[in-house]
């Protein structure tokens, strides 16, 4: 049997048929396309699932040699939002329509748990995603406990020498995997993900991601492409590509059809249209900006990253005239993974 139809087959590939679906893409990418529509229709019909994404700090302890805020980058103006504003960010998603609210920040030490609490107090009814980094599996379980219901960890890479050519010696391929592992046993619907195109990276370390996310089986996967970013040591280096993002998007809904797959802002920034391009890969997730102005201008993860319009939650109307030109909508649901 070919390694399509074993894919369309949901049977498991290996690394070389994933590395062979990879290098010629040509010759698949309808294909793959075709079925990955078909399978987010079969089992979403035309919904996207909106979330609102609330950067809540832009201090890291990190020095990712991607990221616009490591903590070498001088030339950032660092915040961090108090509880009051992040509550504040909460209420005025709520009553745009937002059931699920996404905490993402820098890596710090700051105890979550409280601020966690409140949320889940205040909005009963709504889903909360953290995406804070890596941190103990207590840490992991008291915000758990707390109400926390997801977790987002990008993997980056699961090459370990590519993760080393991605990240300083101080951060630990293993202990990524570790925090993956820890948040999916704690209870987590948890999501993994990588940059497309970062530095270094070939088929052969994309077919090593595709094969740890099949073994893992997350519930939530974020790719969007690699944008360099000025300030950073790889901020001469050339940006990821849609076109293979989009490949991969497919792979992914094809793999495993009930996957919360966000069309990213990376998607969406680097090419107009991106995001729209992403849903008709196999997306079903969008993720607005409802944090305060002035959080949104300083967490330059990369330049030229949008937070306007129909990537925030001001533009919702205009998000939801660009999905029905794809036959899409917005739904105003937790959208929680369905096993
Ligand atoms: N600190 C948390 C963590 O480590 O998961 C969340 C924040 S981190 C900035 C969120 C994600 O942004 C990273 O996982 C990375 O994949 C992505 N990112 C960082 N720099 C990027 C860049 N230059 N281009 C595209 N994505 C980038």
């Amino acid at each position: 049997m070919d390694c399509i139809e074993k894919l369309l087959q949901g049977l498991p590939l290996q690394a070389s048929e994933f590395i062979h679906l990879i290098e010629n893409r040509e010759e698949y990418r309808s294909v793959l396309q075709a079925e990955a529509a078909a399978k987010t229709k079969q089992f979403f019909g035309n919904k996207v699932y909106i979330r609102g994404l609330i950067e809540i700090t832009n201090i890291c302890r990190n020095d990712c040699y991607y990221c616009g805020i490591r903590k070498s980058n001088a030339n950032v103006s660092r915040y961090r939002l108090t509880d009051t504003q992040i509550l504040q960010s909460c209420a005025e998603g709520y009553a745009a329509g937002f059931r699920t609210f996404v905490l993402q920040g820098g890596e710090t030490q700051t105890d979550y748990v409280p601020l966690v609490r409140q949320i889940k107090k205040r909005f009963p009814d709504c889903a909360l995603t953290l995406s804070l980094g890596e941190k103990t599996r207590e840490e992991y379980e008291a915000l758990f406990d707390a109400g926390a219901d997801r977790y987002l960890l990008r993997h980056e890479t699961a090459d370990m020498a590519h993760y080393n050519r991605l990240h300083p010696p101080a951060m630990d391929f293993s202990n990524r995997m570790r925090c993956l592992k820890d948040l999916k046993e704690i209870g987590f619907q948890t999501g993994c993900g990588f940059m497309v195109g970062s530095p270094g990276q070939t088929p052969e370390t994309l077919a090593k991601d595709l094969e740890f996310i099949q073994a893992f089986r997350p519930h939530m996967v974020g790719i969007g492409p690699f944008i360099p970013q000025a300030d950073t040591p790889f901020g001469a280096q050339p940006a990821g590509t849609v076109e293979l993002t989009l490949f991969l998007l497919s792979i992914l809904r094809i793999m495993q059809p009930r996957l919360l797959l966000p069309a990213t802002t990376a998607l969406g920034s680097i090419e107009k249209g991106g995001r729209e391009k992403g849903l008709l890969c196999g997306a079903n997730v969008v993720m607005p900006n409802i944090s305060p102005m002035f959080a949104r201008e300083n967490y330059v993860l990369y330049n030229h990253k949008l937070y306007s319009g129909a990537e925030a939650k001001e533009g919702l109307a205009i998000l939801q005239q660009e999905l029905s030109k794809i036959g899409r909508k917005i739904v105003f649901e937790r959208g929680d993974y369905q096993p």
